[in-house]
């Protein structure tokens, strides 16, 4: 019988066999950010040095402010931005700072810099690392112990996951956009869906989207309750990855490409489940409550809790109603927000902010709007190709790479009981700020929430300025 993608990575980092069925993994890259000092202060106390230091990259993201980076006012902040630049350089580890173009969002950062490659394995210590599996890269999120372990050892003790093929038959509408898709398949699966597996996402509907569409639909594969997601490497990831700075260059790069083209799981290979999604029937979608998997279309209405056979359930989304202030039946679209973010690992790259831009272009934001690009360099290509100007004359705020309102560490937080339009990842009660309502969607959505005050379908506006 054939393997699949994630088998084939696995077997070829085992190292040894332990206790439990765990295995002892050989790990590739590490990804390390401002939230990684208990890892640093671990190893210290333990009297260790990192063994393989050139294989661990480091940028702030989490606490770095949005804008005033130059003199940056609360101590703590500056503190743990201080602190990972200190670590660095102590443990010599290549670090992005604030201020270096290149620093950015960890999960960004990764894929720009082409340290994210297929058939690794990678670590960080962040839930969202899974969006490195659209690179065909066995990508997860790790704990601060485990950090100290890698940087230590450059191993990890895990047990194997199961293997899920999402099979994404179609192809997208215009309009619709990897965030939808990935919503859609939440919703239907559920927020466990996806316990104890391993994505892999495949399909007319997959391949056919860009490496940076792909990172939005990984990233989210943590939201479904997944280890993982992964896509198989094919010649749109290794155009995506030539060239770049960590990517193998010259005769590496042509024994890389020879041993990344086998990677793809054989076509007689075994997934222990596998789900169907058709693309073409997925419609703009918005989530309602306190789950990414309580998604709906756009022009759906909000289900009735007590329509839901699963009590544990029901009672999840009677509270969610109650805390985001909606009942049963009532319209998604139409509800009136009072703020907009567009930002995150999910979806702050160059085609997310050109999606964005697309709406915003020659209209008013009547809420306040805030735009983060993931990165330094997404923001220096945004505004070679003036997207700023487009974001700034429609009143929305530019802002500097970081996560931003995504979690708010930073201090950029929605106010309790206002209603946010996101694009960030995860709509938990508090997630933005106390009391703070959050309707996660794609970056044409918040644009439209913007500049209408309303969650809106963003095709209306589209069709209205005869735009494709
Ligand atoms: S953008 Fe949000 S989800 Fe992504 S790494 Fe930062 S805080 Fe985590």
């Amino acid at each position: 019988m054939g393997l699949t993608l994630y088998q084939k990575i696995w077997n070829s980092h085992k190292v040894a066999k332990g206790p439990g069925g765990r295995t002892l993994l050989y790990i590739d890259r590490h990804l390390l950010h401002d939230g990684s000092f208990h890892g640093f202060e671990a190893l210290r106390n333990g009297g260790r040095k990192p063994r393989r230091p050139e294989a661990a990259f480091a940028t702030p993201d989490h606490y770095v402010p949005t804008r005033n980076r130059a003199n940056i006012e609360q101590a703590d902040l500056r503190e743990k931005i201080a602190a990972l630049s200190a670590n660095a350089a102590a443990t010599g580890i290549k670090i992005y700072p604030v201020g270096d173009d290149r620093q950015g969002i960890v999960h960004l950062v990764g894929p720009e810099q082409g340290i994210s490659q297929p058939g690794i394995t990678l670590v960080c210590g962040d839930s969202h690392t899974s969006t490195h599996g659209a690179m065909g890269a066995l990508a997860f999120g790790i704990g601060a112990s485990e950090v100290a372990h890698v940087l230590a050892t450059q191993t990890l003790w895990q047990a194997s996951t199961k293997t899920l093929r999402v099979n994404v038959s179609g192809i997208l509408k215009p309009g619709v956009f990897a965030k939808d898709l990935i919503l859609a398949l939440i919703a239907k699966i559920g927020a466990y869906g996806g316990s104890g597996y391993t994505l892999e996402y495949a399909g007319p509907a997959i391949r056919a989207l860009s490496m940076e569409a792909r990172m939005t639909v990984c990233n989210m594969s943590i939201e479904a309750g997944a280890r993982a997601g992964l896509i198989a490497p094919d010649d749109s990831c290794f155009n995506y990855l030539h060239g770049r700075p960590q990517a193998p260059h010259g005769a590496d790069w042509e024994l890389a490409l020879a041993a990344w083209r086998k990677l793809p799981s054989d076509v007689d290979a075994c997934f222990d489940a596998e789900v169907d999604l058709d693309a073409a029937a997925i419609e703009p979608m918005v989530t309602w409550g306190t789950s990414p998997e309580h998604g709906i279309s756009v022009s759906a209405a909000l289900p009735d809790p007590a329509l839901q056979q699963d009590p544990v359930r029901r009672a999840g989304m009677e509270k969610a109603m109650r805390y985001m202030a909606l009942h049963p039946g009532q319209r998604i679209e139409g509800l009136a927000i009072d703020r907009v973010f567009i930002g995150s690992c999910t979806n702050s790259r160059l085609e997310d902010l050109r999606a964005a831009a697309a709406i915003a272009r020659g209209r008013q934001a009547l809420v306040p709007a805030l735009v983060v690009p993931g990165s330094g360099l997404v923001k220096l290509a945004a505004e070679a190709e003036g997207l700023d100007r487009i974001f700034i004359d429609a009143g929305f705020d530019w802002r500097e790479p970081g996560c931003s309102m995504c979690v708010g560490m930073n201090g950029d937080l929605v106010e309790a009981g206002q209603r946010c339009a996101s694009t960030s990842n995860r709509n938990f009660e508090g997630r933005q700020g106390r009391d703070a309502r959050t309707h996660l969607m794609s970056p044409a959505m918040a644009a439209a929430a913007a500049v209408t005050g309303r969650i809106t379908d963003p095709r209306r506006l589209q069709a209205a300025a005869g735009r494709p």
